[in-house]
């Protein structure tokens, strides 16, 4: 039996504003005061209860249970910590401080570990750092019992709950440990629970009526920004625009996968011009620990990463957090973008959003949730090649036999262990020899019962974060509401909705702009916002396209009811497409769904069209638009103009006739430059810039002979 637990050195009464706390703390860690949501989660744990902490990184939930420590008496905190890496770091920093801490894990020999539980044993140890797998050590369980657990910490929570980012099993033996420990009062903290996985923590570590302080999520500092980028082009201009505008600022830049890390660092070096690295779980060790340090030593200012980049990661100075598509779910998005502004100076979270990102999560969903016709075909599989009973195979040819993905098939296999149906020999071993079970229907279909719930859960959040890239509503409310943290979301520079919110308010009511005194460009944009918002139904971007160039393709019947039907005919589909992903990159339009997106109106867009906004658009240069360019920076007389077109009209037949493209015969600039200069002579024409000798030769009779009549 353990050792009864020696009481808190506080009595319940205590205030965590005491001169004992304060005392401590400001001896052992040289700080003035608690912040807000330390007090609070002391002041239970010493009372004592259970508690549950929900804050974001950086917000100072370690000192809660190393407080703790300092001021018990007797006994041991116990620390669960599924990062080894971050152990030693915290052991090291107590130590310096004073408070005697030890870590206990596989990376020490054995006789360090030995060493430390000894001194566990001895009481010579306020604090002690484990993994979980550790709890299963029966000479760590005799080693704290011996001087009893007076606290039982266990940091990264979120691991003990299937619906969390981070499942990890060996959280699930902490309860039975806790009551093997004399069940101490036991502090949970996590800096990503939704209300969902806070109850799971709640209900998996068998917490008792805890206290639940869920706050400090709001980071005034970050603004939000999400991009509408829905094709890949789209994106990488719009990323290089944003790496332009953020030149000389420390920045990561999260992707989905391995292959996406590998094409975007390229990107960003070779096309962006920005010195960066690349960080992914397939890289060497030695490589990954070369890229961390560089980071957050300053030497490397930029780095593309998947999510494996991050654990630990806490460089001050990190400006921006950019995404280059959607992740699962909103917790990780806002875990990998809290790392943006850890300084509290301002810093921006952007999302560069595609609908069909979509498409990329859901398969990542389906390839973890194999359906039954899965696991029968992989068990199938492995029948056929066993022999007596037992299979010896590579899992990849187990799972090429079945005709299952790899990724979907690493998970049915697992699947199968579950069920029983695949028995590893050697569990230490990597997987590659089992005994085959027998298949038992209802085990399987429990089973999958659960991958089914998972299945959906996942969905769900998927929903939810597109809910956020989608939403019009204050993306910092969105956030702050995920978590259950009902603080107000208060930031000078909250969010792109909020921005479009003030301006809107701003806009004094005053005197409409006449239509035809705006600028081509702005017509012609609030013409296209005009389009989608007549519609009386939704449409994707190429329809509308196919609408305003006045397209007759099949389907398109319906659209000729619509004031804008071939509206804008005098311009090829891809320069009316062009203005449209201005449009939406620029925010006056969203892309909305997945399979088939449609084009919607953001209230910028409404206001556009209400306030007849100057808008301008900044279009790739096609060739028609560089024309009308030229004419337009030409600033032609109407008389000029009318000379213009007519010598294009000349001009087109002239090439026409000689077999070649009009621009072969005079570029546009050169034929503006006719219509406003006028020469008479062929000596005035040789002063026109782009006629040389041989044109002026050629042509002149023709142009001399425009110029006298028009
Ligand atoms: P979390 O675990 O919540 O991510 P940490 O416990 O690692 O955060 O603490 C983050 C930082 O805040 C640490 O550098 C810590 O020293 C500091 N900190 C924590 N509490 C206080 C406090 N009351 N006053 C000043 N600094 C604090
Ligand atoms: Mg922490």
């Amino acid at each position: 039996m353990p050792e009864v637990i020696a009481p808190p050195a506080l009595p319940a009464e205590s205030p965590a504003s005491s001169p004992a706390v304060v005392g401590a703390l400001q001896r052992y860690f040289g700080f003035d005061s608690l912040r807000e949501g330390q007090a609070e989660a002391l002041q239970a744990l010493l009372e004592p209860r259970d508690v549950l902490v929900v804050m974001p990184t950086g917000a100072g939930k370690s000192l809660v249970y190393q407080l703790a420590a300092c001021l018990m008496q007797g006994g041991v905190t116990v620390v669960i910590s599924p990062l080894i890496a971050l152990m030693k770091d915290q052991v090291d920093g107590l130590t310096a401080r004073g408070i005697p801490a030890v870590g206990v894990n596989s990376s020490q020999s054995a006789r360090e570990q030995e060493a430390a539980l000894e001194a566990v044993a001895r009481g010579a140890v306020r604090m002690i750092y484990v993994a979980p797998e550790r709890l299963r050590s029966p000479r760590f369980m005799r080693a704290v019992t011996a001087v009893g657990v007076n606290v039982l910490a266990v940091d990264e929570a979120h691991c003990v709950s299937q619906w969390g980012h981070d499942f990890r099993p060996d959280y699930r033996t902490i309860a039975d440990a806790r009551r093997r420990m004399g069940h101490p009062p036991c502090v949970a903290l996590t800096a990503t629970a939704t209300p969902r996985v806070q109850d799971d923590i709640v209900t998996q570590l068998g917490l008792h009526e805890p206290t639940r302080l869920v706050t400090g999520f709001n980071r005034p500092n970050l603004s939000f920004v999400v991009r509408s980028t829905p094709t890949l082009r789209e994106k990488r201009s719009a990323l290089k625009t944003f790496l332009s505008e953020h030149e000389d600022e420390a920045g990561l830049i999260y992707v989905a996968t391995r292959k996406e890390a590998d094409k975007l660092t390229r990107f960003v070096s070779e096309e962006c011009r920005r010195p960066v690295r690349m960080y992914h779980a397939g890289m060497p060790d030695a490589e990954r620990s070369d890229v961390q340090d560089e980071f957050m030593g300053g030497r490397v200012d930029l780095v593309v990463a998947t999510n494996a980049f991050g654990m630990g990661i806490d460089r001050a100075d990190v400006r921006f957090v950019a995404h280059w598509s959607v992740p699962g779910n909103l917790e990780s998005y806002y875990q990998e973008a809290g790392r943006a502004g850890r300084d509290g100076l301002p810093a921006t979270a952007v999302l560069f959003y595609a609908p069909s990102d979509r498409s990329l999560r859901e398969w990542f969903i389906e390839q973890n949730a194999p359906d039954s016709g899965s696991l029968r075909a992989l068990f199938h599989a492995a029948q056929r090649q066993a022999r007596d009973g037992t299979v010896d195979a590579e899992p990849e040819h187990l799972i090429e036999a079945a005709d299952l993905h790899p990724v979907g098939g690493r998970v049915a296999l697992g699947l199968l262990e579950k069920v029983g149906a695949l028995e590893r020999l050697d569990p230490g071993a990597p997987e590659r020899s089992w005994r085959i079970g027998p298949w038992d229907a209802r085990k399987a279909e429990k089973v999958l019962d659960g991958v089914e719930r998972l299945r959906k859960a996942k969905t769900d959040d998927l929903d939810r974060m597109i809910g956020y890239a989608e939403s019009g509503q204050c993306r910092r409310r969105i956030i702050l509401d995920h978590f259950g943290d009902t603080a107000e979301a208060v930031s000078d520079a909250c969010c792109d909705n909020c921005d479009v919110q003030a301006r809107l308010k701003s806009k004094p009511p005053g005197v409409l702009p006449s239509f035809d005194t705006l600028p081509m460009q702005s017509r012609i944009a609030i013409g296209l916002l005009d389009a989608v918002q007549r519609l009386p139904w939704n449409a994707g971007r190429r329809t509308l396209v196919k609408m305003l160039t006045g397209s007759r393709a099949e389907g398109m019947a319906r659209y000729e009811q619509s004031p804008y039907f071939g509206r804008l005919s005098s311009m090829s589909q891809g320069e009316v497409d062009g203005h449209y992903k201005q449009l939406i990159l620029h925010g006056y339009l969203r892309i909305k769904g997945g399979e088939y997106p449609v084009v919607e109106l953001t209230a910028l867009g409404k206001q556009a069209i209400a306030h007849r906004e100057v808008i301008s658009l900044d279009v790739a240069e096609t060739k028609k638009v560089r024309r009308k360019r030229a004419v337009e920076d030409a600033h032609l007389s109407d008389d000029d103009r009318a000379l213009f077109e007519d010598l294009r009209t000349w001009r087109t037949e002239t090439a026409r006739a000689l077999g070649v493209p009009p621009y072969v015969v005079l570029s546009d600039r050169t034929l503006t430059a006719i219509a406003s200069e006028r020469p008479q002579t062929v000596a005035d024409l040789l002063g026109v810039k782009g006629i040389g000798p041989v044109k002026a030769d050629v042509y002149s009779e023709a142009i001399i002979e425009r110029v006298r009549k028009g």
